[in-house]
């Protein structure tokens, strides 16, 4: 009936009203979490798989608030870009990832994500020097992760700033490959240095074949193209086994290693781990 049409649409808009009063709050929080120091990153190891070290860890953000607790990247970040507030964090994420791997021994890498936003702004570059000059870490040891939405805008202009970055030896890598819509188009306007083989597909292994032909044509794809291949999400012993024989390079999931706090990554160097 129309009434009952009205009351689903009453109580729709005051489910709409929570979610915005919800993020808002976020936002509030969010805005003082820089000065109050509540930002953590974790440390997530990535496994070479032709010599089974560990070579590298992705940074990955953590927001401790004292009345939120640990509060998830994915519940935070969406604020945190839309309010343009990812800029600023972004800037702490580069300086802290930089500063943290360059206590690690050479060659172990460091993997810092970077929003699509923080392209949209004219000092990108000289952050990431800077945080490079300060810090001490060779370029190379930096790579830069980054999904495609960042090229979908302006993409002449993020490819330029790139290929700036690529000329002093930064590293970067395509982040959640194959989930895009153009994700091939760009292979042929960046020499990205890895695919990372998104986890949707390394789940889908054990239940239908097309992940795994996926997955192989990928690993097949980064090969010829001279791309390093991380497989992302790996769980279990049969994932990984499958990664492997599949052709890809790299893992990094939990059944090689949680992402960690920095102590724990540091001390996991000094004892290194086969898998
Ligand atoms: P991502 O860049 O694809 O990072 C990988 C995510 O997968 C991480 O989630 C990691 O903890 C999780 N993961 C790794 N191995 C496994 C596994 O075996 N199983 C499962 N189920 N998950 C696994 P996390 O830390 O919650 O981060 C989520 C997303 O938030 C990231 O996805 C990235 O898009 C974003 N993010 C994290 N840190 C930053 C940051 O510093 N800056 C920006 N802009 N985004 C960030
Ligand atoms: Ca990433
Ligand atoms: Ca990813
Ligand atoms: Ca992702």
């Amino acid at each position: 009936s129309k009434a009952e049409g009205r009351g689903r649409f009453r109580f729709f808009e005051q489910e709409m009203d929570e979610q915005m009063q919800a993020r808002r709050a976020i936002e509030l929080d969010l805005r003082r979490a820089l000065a109050l120091k509540e930002f953590e990153l974790a440390y997530q190891p990535q496994v070479d798989l032709a010599t089974q070290d560990v070579v590298g860890f992705e940074a990955l953000l953590r927001w401790r608030n004292a009345a939120r607790g640990l509060v998830s990247p994915a519940e935070f970040i969406p604020v945190a870009e839309e309010t343009g507030l990812i800029v600023a964090i972004g800037e702490w994420v580069l300086r802290t990832a930089c500063r943290d791997a360059a206590s690690w021994p050479e060659p172990i890498s460091v993997g810092v994500n970077l929003s699509p936003l923080q392209f949209r702004s004219p000092t990108l570059a000289q952050t990431v020097l800077s945080a490079l000059a300060n810090s001490g870490l060779a370029p190379e040891r930096l790579e830069l992760e980054i999904t495609e939405n960042a090229l979908i805008e302006d993409t002449d202009a993020v490819i330029a700033l790139l290929n700036r970055l690529r000329d002093v030896g930064v590293r970067v890598s395509m982040d959640d490959f194959g989930t895009g819509y153009s994700s091939l188009a760009y292979l042929q306007k960046f020499p990205f240095d890895r695919l990372k083989i998104d986890q949707s597909f390394v789940r889908g292994m054990g239940e239908n074949p097309e992940a795994g032909a996926i997955v192989r044509a990928v690993a097949a794809l980064g090969a010829s193209l001279g791309m390093k291949t991380t497989a992302e999400g790996v769980e279990t012993e049969e994932q990984l086994a499958a990664i492997r024989l599949e052709g890809c390079t790299h893992v990094q999931g939990y059944f090689t290693g949680r992402p960690m706090a920095a102590a724990d990554a540091s001390a996991l160097l000094t004892q290194p781990r086969r898998v």
